[in-house]
């Protein structure tokens, strides 16, 4: 029987880039080739050169046709083999081996929106719903919208090897968050982008748009982010604490370079308000949700564990946030 593998690839739209993917039919036992696809019209290639080339680099089980089909994660390269100019994966895998030794984890807290005929879905044909308060891990049919296709999502993940590690209802009706972790820099960003499309795939089967835009509803309701939970083997290990404390500081002596890369609309969404630190600021505090980067309690309590850089857009794009994170705060640890 031959099987179906759908490659998904991230696109060059600007400001933020979209998925793509598209079905191909492979023998019963073959490997996943090298193929390519149409560059003129997705923002990577003009008329004239439009060959592009998707080049597999993670694959699992898709658990929405099940049997033996999969869903294939591919970077994009030029013809000759070198990556595209929109392949953030290729800096970010060369991060990752420089810095392998000492060993990054990610956590990320993916929130987003859903949106039904034109409007967060839960707001009313006209005006606004109740104001935020008692939809965060919310219950009950005047608070929750959505729990069903974020129910699908989660079965597909599960089912698909995807390292999800929990989802929760968020302050603003309408939104949501799962989590991808912990993992390296390359698997949870690989993973974080398949489990995006399968969330945008899901969701169209309940005719509901799922989207990741940051402040998807102005004035005063959350806006979506994607708080990035860091750590490092040192950091993890007792006497965990000092590394902890270094690798905030790192990150506070460039400030200007995250916030430029850690998605489209950040100063929209880092005001000062709804649990945020103003992007023009920086701060780091144990239980913080006011500041940039807050240590869990818990790791206060143990001197060691993680921490969670608060300022990444949902919109992000995981492969420059791991890259920048790694860099920067691996970077600094390996020059001391
Ligand atoms: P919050 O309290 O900020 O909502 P969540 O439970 O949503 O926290 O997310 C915490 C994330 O941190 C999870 O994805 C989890 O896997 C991740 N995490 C836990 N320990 C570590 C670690 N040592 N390094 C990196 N990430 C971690
Ligand atoms: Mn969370
Ligand atoms: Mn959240
Ligand atoms: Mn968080």
């Amino acid at each position: 029987m031959a099987y179906r593998a759908e490659y998904i690839w991230v696109d060059g739209t600007k400001p933020t880039a979209k998925l793509r993917s598209k079905t191909k039919i492979l023998k019963d036992g073959a490997e996943l080739p090298i193929w390519g696809f149409d560059g003129s019209s997705t923002n990577q290639a003009t008329g004239d050169k439009s060959d592009c080339v998707l080049r597999p680099v993670w694959s699992c089980p898709d658990p929405i046709r099940g049997g033996d089909d999969v869903l294939v994660m591919a970077e994009v390269l030029y013809v000759d083999m070198t990556p595209h100019e929109t392949n953030t994966r290729a800096a970010c895998a060369a991060s990752a081996a420089k810095f392998a030794d000492q060993e990054p984890m990610f956590g990320i807290e993916q929130e987003y929106t859903f949106f039904k005929d034109g409007r967060p879905y839960g707001f009313p044909v006209s005006g606004f719903p109740a104001p935020q308060g008692g939809y965060y891990c919310g219950v009950g049919a005047d608070e929750i919208f959505g729990r069903d296709i974020v129910e699908a999502h989660t079965d597909a993940c599960l089912e698909a090897g995807i390292s999800i590690s929990g989802t929760n209802a968020e302050v603003m009706i309408g939104q949501w968050e799962y989590q991808i972790g912990p993992l390296g820099p390359l698997d949870a960003s690989d993973q974080m982008w398949v489990s995006r499309w399968l969330l945008y795939r899901i969701a169209e089967e309940f005719d509901v748009m799922a989207t990741l835009d940051a402040k998807p509803v102005k004035g005063d309701w959350n806006g979506a982010g994607a708080h990035t939970n860091f750590s490092t083997k040192a950091m993890r290990e007792d006497g965990g604490w000092d590394h902890i404390i270094a690798g905030c500081e790192a990150l506070g002596k460039k400030t200007a370079l995250h916030i430029a890369s850690y998605g489209e609309g950040i100063e929209e969404r880092l005001t000062g308000e709804h649990e945020t630190q103003r992007y023009d600021q920086f701060s780091y505090g144990v239980s913080d949700r006011g500041a940039s980067i807050r240590i869990p309690w818990q790791c206060e309590v143990d001197k060691k564990g993680y921490l969670e850089d608060r300022r990444p857009n949902a919109n992000m794009d995981p492969y420059v946030v791991t890259r920048l994170m790694v860099e920067t705060i691996c970077g600094d640890a390996a020059s001391r």
